[in-house]
């Protein structure tokens, strides 16, 4: 691994090879949260902030069963959505961001999610993150990267950002990783570098002694 400054040229051949050894580690890398409709994927993404996948696929299908559509989620009385989303956490504040969601979705957008990035980011309780999710698992469409917590902390340790050690600015991040990162690419690194962060490099004792990334990885044994 390179000890001295290391070129733009260089993070891009560096990042193609972590990307391909992620295509090999996991081919399938995408969202966890079960959905069958783009409306179905944001409001999941919106109730998993602070929340665990395996929770959330819980909840979801009671939510979806009881209210089918934006227009019956945002006329909702609020203590019915907050009763059933209570185990995801911040149930109060989501059931806010779902219902304005819906509201705009129904108003604005004749009930059908928006599958472009500038029109989702007018959706209350959205930001890049769950846009980006949507964008890209829902619509097939790569306009950025998924990048929470374990994508910024993969990013950082791999050195695929120019950001400082102890960044948490997720749009510099993702801007970083977009530029070294072929487009085609960016839903499913998104989703690969979160499922490596789970299985071998947590915030605390990353298993670098095992991690398929440790021969192209700055950190590899230094965390
Ligand atoms: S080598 Fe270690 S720090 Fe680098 S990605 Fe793998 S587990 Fe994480």
């Amino acid at each position: 691994m390179p000890k001295t400054a290391e070129s733009s040229e260089a993070k891009k051949k560096r990042a193609r090879k972590i990307v391909s050894a992620l295509h090999k580690l996991y081919p399938d890398a995408d969202t966890a949260l079960r959905h069958r409709s783009p409306l179905q994927l944001l409001l999941a993404t919106i109730l998993s902030a602070q929340s665990t996948d395996e929770t959330v696929n819980k909840v979801t299908p009671v939510l979806f069963r009881r209210f089918k559509t934006a227009r019956a989620l945002s006329g909702a009385p609020p203590d019915q959505i907050e009763e059933i989303i209570h185990s995801a956490g911040f149930f109060r504040q989501k059931t806010k961001s779902i219902q304005g969601a819906c509201r705009r979705i129904t108003d604005a957008f004749d009930g059908r999610v928006p599958d472009n990035m500038d029109d989702l980011l007018t959706l209350p309780g959205v930001a890049r993150k769950t846009a980006n999710v949507v964008l890209g698992s829902a619509f097939g469409k790569c306009e950025g990267m998924v990048v929470d917590t374990h994508v910024g902390r993969l990013a950082t340790r791999l050195a695929l950002t120019w950001s400082g050690k102890d960044s948490k600015d997720a749009v510099k991040i993702e801007r970083d990783l977009m530029e070294i990162i072929p487009r085609k690419e960016w839903t499913f690194v998104g989703h690969a570098l979160i499922w490596h962060g789970r299985r071998v490099c947590p915030a605390r004792s990353p298993d670098c002694e095992h991690c398929t990334l440790a021969r192209h990885c700055p950190s590899a044994g230094a965390v």
